[in-house]
């Protein structure tokens, strides 16, 4: 039976060394948040190589590759920034050698996650060999930023550019699973003014460290009574900073300051984690605020947002999660696994602000991400190139 999943399946397998070294060169770049331009001119260099309808860079230095002019939207995602390498003893191998050995890619950023677009270009170029003909636009997006503000990125396509995709995949490493949501997050700070006076006589003054502490124990009872989703657990907070002014060190503190990492599971929002705070604030001179992030990209663009990462979650029945799952079984004749990210992704504005109907389907397990040894299954890029392309076919 020659269908077009068979054609699918037999370019991705021909491309196979193809794959991996277009993921190998990407790796030998090294591409922090904020540095990507090089590896950039790469992706891009790669895409028009395979044939791409159109390529380009965008503002913030997003690559964008097009295939098709049609009716129906469809993004596919990856980030193409990764984190640094960390001690280098804790690695056997070259971070930035992008060595291919032993049916593996090894290096920083094979599996976060230039896996996902190394497998996308070979899907751009297999839908290129098949002539591709439906009614849709497809954008392959190399992004930038991810590391340092997730969903940024995506922010600025949106609203900057001006593309909406009626639907989404992202390629950050789900083991070849399906994904379907994950926790949100969002940072905070609660501020306490208190009154100084001499270290000799603190009943004159009104020590703000003193207030800090007591909420800092209410926070910690706070993260027990949080709200629990079936599917996504447990929503968390924690103090990862405290820091604290005074006049001098032979004086009351007057001001201190709590750095918040909470973490948003299903029905928590910016609104509802903001207010659980300010009751426990409540009376004392204090107050909290959601922090901002601002940056320049590499383009010198200077862009940002609030530290606000929506949680979001798409029903397992949803059109795009089925279509994933069909796909799969085209492809491969068995039933994928359909679960959730433990970390956070572009889909924090691709559907937490502007509820892009959206997957996860990527090479690589998310437990290598940011850590050492980091390395990816040449099969696994093999599977994710068949699977973008048959999803296409199959939306
Ligand atoms: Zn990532």
């Amino acid at each position: 039976m020659n269908t077009i999943y068979t054609k699918i399946n037999e370019l991705a397998e021909k491309y196979r060394d193809y794959t991996a070294e277009n993921l190998s060169k990407l790796i030998r770049i090294k591409s922090l948040s904020m540095g990507e331009e090089k590896v950039q001119l790469e992706l891009k260099r790669q895409m028009e190589e395979a044939g791409f309808d159109e390529v380009r860079i965008d503002g913030l230095g997003n690559v964008i590759g097009r295939i098709g002019n049609g009716k129906t939207i469809l993004a596919i995602d990856g980030h193409m920034d990764t984190v640094d390498m960390g001690n280098p003893d804790n690695w056997d191998f070259d971070p930035l050698g992008g060595e291919i050995k032993d049916g593996f890619v090894h290096g920083r950023g094979s599996v976060d996650q230039e896996g996902g677009p190394a497998s996308f270009v070979t899907t751009g170029r297999i839908l290129k060999e098949l002539g591709f003909d439906r009614d849709m636009t497809i954008y392959f997006v190399g992004s930038v930023m991810e590391e340092d503000c997730d969903g940024l990125c995506w922010k600025y396509i949106v609203e900057e550019e001006k593309i909406k995709p009626d639907f989404a995949i992202s390629t950050e490493p789900t083991n070849l699973n399906i994904y379907r949501g994950h926790r949100g997050r969002m940072e905070m700070h609660v501020s306490f003014y208190g009154v100084s006076s001499h270290g000799s006589a603190p009943e004159r003054g009104k020590n703000a460290i003193y207030m800090a502490s007591r909420v800092a124990l209410e926070i910690e009872k706070l993260n027990e009574r949080l709200k629990y989703d079936d599917f996504l657990g447990r929503g968390s907070v924690t103090i990862s900073e405290i820091v604290s002014n005074s006049p001098s060190l032979c004086a009351v503190s007057d001001f201190a300051r709590i750095h918040l990492d909470r973490r948003l599971t299903w029905g928590e929002t910016k609104e509802s984690a903001v207010k659980e705070i300010e009751a426990l604030i409540k009376g004392m001179n204090a107050e909290v605020t959601v922090l901002n992030y601002y940056e320049k990209a590499y383009t010198g663009l200077e862009y940002g947002m609030e530290k606000y990462y929506p949680t979001w979650k798409i029903p397992e029945d949803h059109k795009v999660v089925q279509t994933g799952v069909k796909a799969y079984k085209h492809l491969f004749n068995k039933e994928p696994l359909v679960d959730k990210w433990t970390f956070s992704t572009n889909g924090v504005t691709i559907n937490g602000y502007y509820d892009i109907p959206m997957i996860g389907f990527g090479p690589g397990n998310e437990i290598l991400a940011h850590a050492p040894n980091e390395k990816v299954a040449i099969d696994d890029l093999v599977i994710s190139s068949a699977f973008y392309a048959a999803f296409a076919y199959d939306l």
